[in-house]
Order: structure tokens, then sequence, then C-alpha cells
């Protein structure tokens, strides 16, 4: 009894250790996962958010292959042990979540399924010069862009991209003259996007380079403007402001929908981006779509996602020509189903800026920017911009606004990255109700 009660514990003791060892590789592992994801998410990836990843990563242990069927209850179970006062609030990044309870609304509405026998060719249309766009992503995009009244289709050649990301590398890629002696200059009026300097700078490509503030542009020299309308991080309407004649002009339109800003005209110009991640709020399906006017220039923008990527996700372009349907049918009302997805987003929108316009006033601390009244073609009626990011001020002597919310742990992203002062912050919009609120609450209650 005694002997097998010996080798009994000696066995259990060597499963007890091997279980422990792998339990320390795995947590190894796992925390080389999230600070990796941090390193490359920059400034600010909350507790919260390496809290959230654990969660994720649990729900896979789990066998749950769905993550994102569970994914709109994942913060408030994690965050129903924080206490509000304490919780860093991680208004960083323009993550458009608050797009969640839409898209849950729908139900199945926009479940695909897709068998192990399909999308499996590289192609998807060798007819098209775009040889591995999806026809019916094609001609769901054409429709949405007639519904809205946002965009001329017609005359443009459609380009995918895995986001609009990939897009405007191929824009850059496709647009630089190939013979030049030295890179293009690549500018665009401060307060500019983030991305855009380290997205053209990052591989010191000898074809283009960050030329900075299109205001100081002041070279005799080819320039490429990217013209961002509305813009990120202000949400005003946009122009281009150098108008040389050596200069070349992309128009990045991934704001320009009815629930941001009023749509005055549809939107003609020789190079437009436009991508699912703030129109529909699937970012994480990485799809955006260019329209564009010139041939060559398309067919250089489809070599360049040819050689960076050989193409783009079919299963993605799949689901978006299914959530562009759902979208346009929406508005069309057909079979009187769902509500008006633009409709849905502007209420959604407009609520916020009312609620964050009363908080920066009690608080005194803070203002924000007054938009021009517009009409909408879409929505017939004149509204001013609720724009996807708050670009707020800080007043009086607060010089750096982003350590300031930091003091008060909310996390922004400073004006320096947009080439401007500190004294501003961008602030995402488009978070969870649960955290946009629990922002506002914190913000009008700082007094100093
Ligand atoms: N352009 C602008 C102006 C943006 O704000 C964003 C998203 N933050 C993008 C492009 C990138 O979009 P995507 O997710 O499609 O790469």
């Amino acid at each position: 009894m005694g002997k097998i009660t010996g080798v009994f514990t000696w066995r259990h003791f060597l499963i007890s250790s091997l279980a422990l060892n792998v339990g320390f590789v795995l947590r190894f592992v796992n925390e080389g996962v999230i600070s990796r994801a941090e390193q490359s998410m920059g400034n600010g990836f909350c507790v919260e958010e390496k809290k959230m990843m654990k969660f994720s990563e649990t729900v896979m242990a789990d066998g749950e292959a769905h993550v994102s069927k569970r994914g709109p209850h994942v913060s408030s179970s994690v965050n129903a042990c924080t206490d509000g006062q304490d919780r860093v609030i991680n208004l960083d990044h323009g993550d458009p979540t608050m797009y969640e309870q839409y898209w849950q609304r729908m139900g199945e509405e926009t479940t695909i399924v897709i068998s192990g026998w399909q999308s499996m060719s590289y192609f998807s249309d060798v007819k098209n010069l775009c040889w591995f766009l999806e026809p019916l992503f094609a001609s769901e995009i054409i429709r949405l862009h007639k519904t809205v009244g946002n965009a001329i289709t017609e005359g443009y050649h459609v380009v995918v991209g895995t986001g609009s990301t990939q897009l405007f590398q191929a824009a850059l890629y496709a647009l630089s003259p190939s013979e030049a002696s030295k890179p293009i200059n690549v500018v665009s009026a401060a307060p500019y996007y983030s991305s855009y300097p380290s997205v053209t700078g990052y591989l010191k490509s000898g074809l283009y380079r960050w030329a900075g503030d299109a205001h100081s542009f002041s070279k005799d020299e080819p320039y490429i403007e990217l013209v961002t309308s509305p813009n990120n991080p202000d949400g005003f309407v946009r122009q281009a402001v150098v108008n040389r004649h050596l200069g070349i002009v992309v128009h990045d339109f991934a704001y320009y929908w009815p629930q941001y800003t009023p749509i005055s005209y549809p939107a003609n110009h020789d190079l437009m981006l436009f991508t699912v991640s703030k129109s529909t709020g699937h970012a994480g399906m990485r799809i955006g779509w260019a329209l564009v006017k010139d041939e060559d220039i398309a067919k250089r923008m489809t070599k360049f996602i040819e050689l960076n990527t050989i193409g783009v996700s079919k299963d993605s372009q799949l689901r978006a020509a299914k959530i562009l349907r759902a979208v346009s049918d929406s508005c069309e009302q057909v079979d009187g189903k769902g509500e008006n997805f633009f409709k849905f987003g502007y209420n959604l929108m407009a609520g916020r800026w009312r609620q964050l316009r009363a908080a920066a006033n009690e608080s005194g601390l803070f203002s924000l920017p007054e938009f021009p009244r517009a009409c909408c073609n879409f929505l017939s009626r004149a509204f001013e911009p609720q724009p996807a990011f708050a670009w707020l001020k800080c007043e009086g002597e607060i010089e750096d606004c982003e350590s300031f919310l930091r003091s008060h742990k909310i996390l922004t992203r400073s004006g320096r990255h947009f080439g401007v002062s500190p004294k501003y912050v961008r602030v995402s919009m488009l978070d969870r109700d649960e955290i946009f609120d629990l922002f506002v609450e914190r913000l009008s209650n700082i007094h100093s």
C-alpha cells in the first residue's frame, strides 16, 4: 500500500511540475503577445485593454470560435470589477465599437457562412483591372455611393485594399514619378492625420518622402497633397491648400458619411479613398476602397497591392459586401428591414456631441471647435458636423493637455502627433456607450 502511494506521489509530482512549467511557458507567451501588442499600438495601450486581451484569450481557450460574438460583452464583464473612478479611459485610438449595438440588433441579417472549398483562388475577376476585387463587393460599393450621394462612381475604377491604409500607400506608389532623381514631397495641412508622416516615412522610400505641413510648403517641386475631409483630427471640411501646377491631390474620405457631416455634394475628385472602418464601424475587417479616375493610376495601385499582399482577403470582401448591402437596404427600407443605419449613427453622434459640449462647459477648462451648419442632401436637413473625434483644447495655463488628462486617467492623443500645439488633444467619440458616458462625466468634474 505504502509502495503504491509512493509511486503515485512521484507521478503526481511529475505531472504537477509539468503543469506548472506549461503554465509558466503559456504565461510568458501571453505576456510576450501583450507587450508586443502594446509596443505596436504605441502610446497608451491601457491596463484595461491588457485585461481585455487576456479575457479574449480565455474565450478562445474555451473553444469559442466566434470571438466577435462575445466581443461586445467583453468590456462590461471585465470592467464590472473596477470602479468608475480608478478606471483608465482610453480614447486614444478611433476604435469604432459604438456601432456594435446596431449590428447586434441586426442579428443574423449580416451573418455569412464560407465553406472550406470557397474563396480559395487568388483571383476574383480576371477581366477587371483590379483582378482581386470581388464583383459582389464592387457592386455594393457603387450602390452605397448612389444611395448616400457622397461620391460619383461612373467613370471610376474601383481598387480594393486591406484598409484604406494600404490604399494610401498604393496611391503614393502609383503617383510617384518612377524616374525622378529624388523622392516626391508628400504634404498635408496641419493638423493632419497622425499616421500620414509615419506611414509615408517608415520604409525610407526612394519614391516619396514626408514634407510636413502643406500650409508651409513653398518649394517649386512636385508634391502629393493629402486632403482629409472631414478632417481627422479636427472634423472640418477641407480643400487642397497648396494649389500649384506640380501638385497631385489624394482625397481621404474616411469620414465623408452622414453620421459625421452633411453630405453636401457627390465627390468627384481624381483619387478618393474610403473605408468600412469608420463608415460601418468594421475596422477589424480591414477593408477599404479607392475610386480612381485615371486607368494607369488604378493599374499601378493594383500592382502595388499585388506586390505587397497579392490581393486582398476574399473572405473580408464577401463579408463587407453583405454589410454594405444591409446598410443600403436599411436606407432604402427594403422589406422594412432594420433602422436606417446612418440615422442611427447620426442620432448617436448628435447625442454624444451634446453631452460632450455640456461637459466641457461644466468644467470650464476646455474648448471645442464650432462648426457651420450645412444642408445634408442625404438626411434632407441642415446640421452641424459631429465628427468622429473631438479636437479638445486645454484653456489657460495647461500647456500639455495630453499629460493633464492622463493625470485624470483619460488617455488621448496629443496635438504634437498632428503637427500642432500640445494644448490640443484628439479624443475618440466612437467608443462604447458605457466608456463614453464615463468620459463625459469625468471631464465635467475636472475643475483644476
Ligand atoms: N484615413 C483616415 C483619415 C483615418 O482616420 C483612418 C482611420 N483612423 C484611415 C485612413 C485608416 O483606415 P483603415 O482602417 O481603413 O486602414
